[in-house]
């Protein structure tokens, strides 16, 4: 288990269902793989919202009561990770605003690239912000009067996919690019929004279809209404990271099943690596379906020689070296006696910071492993990403710094090889115009502002004067006469 960059977002909601908060509570619940620091959930009963939020795991937030008092039959939910903004319950989502246009709720997956300029644009208008989060300025573009849903789309950049609460409507856009997913479910006569199928699974609702790239779904008391608020047609780009990493491996993504990608990128990585060992190992949970490919395509024997612990609490973030090292080993054990005089390959989804990978290879050595073998099963991270994924900066990335050869040394290996970014697309099954792959191959689908990080909005706070800080601008313009 590498150093991962973090998820970003979940999002869900329902309308027209009597146990909307319960639902939504289900469904943020198949979705916390997608960020773990706060959720929350907002319901309409078509007349009020009602809404609770909180830091941590969506199981610790919405506990006895709670549910019961979010009463209506339309909500909407969201689980995050910071990805712009930094994690305060000031930035939980879903968020709401009570303005001319009445009350809304947002909740967001993803990273506006104009978010510093648009924030600039509504603050000279007078707009007072209480978050540092992008998603705020979405409701108050929305908010203005100037400014319809597709108006509003229109104007933000970057990748997003929205779910939007009005009282008596619940609605669905996805930046006309598609960078993260968004499906509708029905559940009898009542709709769905998620970001993954794995939600509408668990809730029993049927998979409809996905949101298209740039449509709006707008879900009312006359069924679905769709809008395609780009008819233009943009290049999509959707995150390939999902199917190597993000997504989970029951969700089904553009007609993709997610697993069944993973298992064809290992079964690529053989193709394109073909090594004598007696034993493919994954790294628990990342690894699994590649190193299954891997051994079905090459013949090589599977074995779960990684014991995953299921019950590593976030609290095992300390910054003693000595804890640290535990943290690593606490997460998985080895079973010596599989490894022991075998040639090894191990076979992960990523090397980010390449600390726990060399952690990994070092434990096998010590188990007397004869040789050990890294594959990653996507291809090396080059470039950090600024569509919402919390990667490091390209300096701290491990493929970035050192060749290949370099990078088997650091960690002790015998030998180390990535997929391919043809293989990896490949295992897809779709076309690689379709997808958005910056962090592999720079080449960034919607241009972006180099200063954009996960803490511009903080930072853009420090930049300013401050009240005093003006005034004193001010007096040291005022000659003395
Ligand atoms: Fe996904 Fe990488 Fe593109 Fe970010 S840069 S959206 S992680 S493919």
């Amino acid at each position: 288990m590498q150093s991962y960059p973090k998820h970003y977002c979940g999002v869900f909601g329902i309308y027209g269902h009597p146990n909307a908060a319960e639902l939504t509570y289900y469904g943020l619940y198949a979705l916390q793989h997608r960020g773990q620091e706060s959720a929350g959930i907002v319901t309409s009963d078509g007349k009020k919202f009602r809404e609770h939020k909180g830091m941590g795991l969506v199981s610790q937030i919405f506990k006895g009561e709670v549910l019961h008092d979010l009463v209506g039959k339309t909500a909407v939910g969201h689980t995050r990770y910071s990805t712009t903004g930094a994690s305060h319950i000031r930035n939980a989502q879903p968020m709401t605003v009570d303005c001319a246009k009445g009350q809304m709720a947002v909740a967001h997956n993803g990273n506006l690239t104009n978010a510093a300029e648009l924030r600039d644009q509504l603050e000279a208008k007078g707009l007072i912000f209480q978050t540092t989060v992008d998603s705020e300025i979405i409701l108050y573009l929305l908010a203005q009067p100037e400014n319809n849903l597709v108006q509003t789309v229109r104007k933000i950049e970057g990748a997003y996919s929205l779910v939007f609460m009005t009282p008596n409507e619940l609605i669905g856009a996805r930046d006309p690019h598609g960078f993260r997913p968004l499906c509708i479910g029905k559940l009898g006569d009542s709709y769905v929004l998620s970001s993954e199928t794995c939600a509408l699974d668990l809730i029993q609702a049927q998979f409809v279809r996905d949101v298209e790239p740039g449509e709006i779904v707008i879900i009312n008391e006359k069924g679905l209404t769709s809008i395609q608020a780009f008819p233009e047609q943009k290049r999509e780009a959707f995150c390939i990271f999902e199917y190597v990493y993000f997504a989970r491996p029951d969700s089904t993504i553009a007609n993709r099943n997610v697993y069944k990608v993973r298992v064809e990128m290992g079964r690529q990585l053989a193709r394109e690596n073909k090594i004598e060992a007696d034993l493919v190992v994954p790294v628990p949970d990342s690894g699994n379906c590649a190193a299954l490919g891997y051994s079905m395509e090459s013949g090589i024997p599977f074995e779960m020689a990684f014991v995953r612990n299921h019950y590593v609490g976030r609290s095992f973030l300390q910054p003693s070296q000595l804890i640290r090292d535990f943290n690593v080993r606490v997460k998985l054990n080895l079973i010596h006696e599989l490894v022991k005089d075998k040639r090894v390959i191990i076979v992960d989804d990523s090397i980010v910071r390449g600390t726990t990978c060399k952690t990994r290879v070092n434990n096998l050595k010590e188990a007397g492993a004869k040789e050990v073998h890294v594959l990653v099963s996507c291809p090396p991270h080059m470039h950090s990403c600024v569509y919402g994924i919390d990667f490091p900066d390209a300096s701290k990335l491990m493929a970035a710094n050192y060749t290949v050869d370099e990078i088997r040394q650091y960690l002790h290996a015998d030998s180390v090889a990535y997929l391919s970014i043809e293989g990896m697309v490949k295992a897809t099954g779709r076309p690689k115009d379709a997808f958005c792959m910056a962090c592999y191959d720079g080449k960034y689908p919607v241009p972006f502002n180099p200063a954009l990080d996960k803490q511009i909005m903080e930072n853009r706070i420090e930049r300013t004067k401050g009240l005093a800080g003006e005034l004193a601008e001010e007096r040291s313009q005022i000659k003395l006469l």
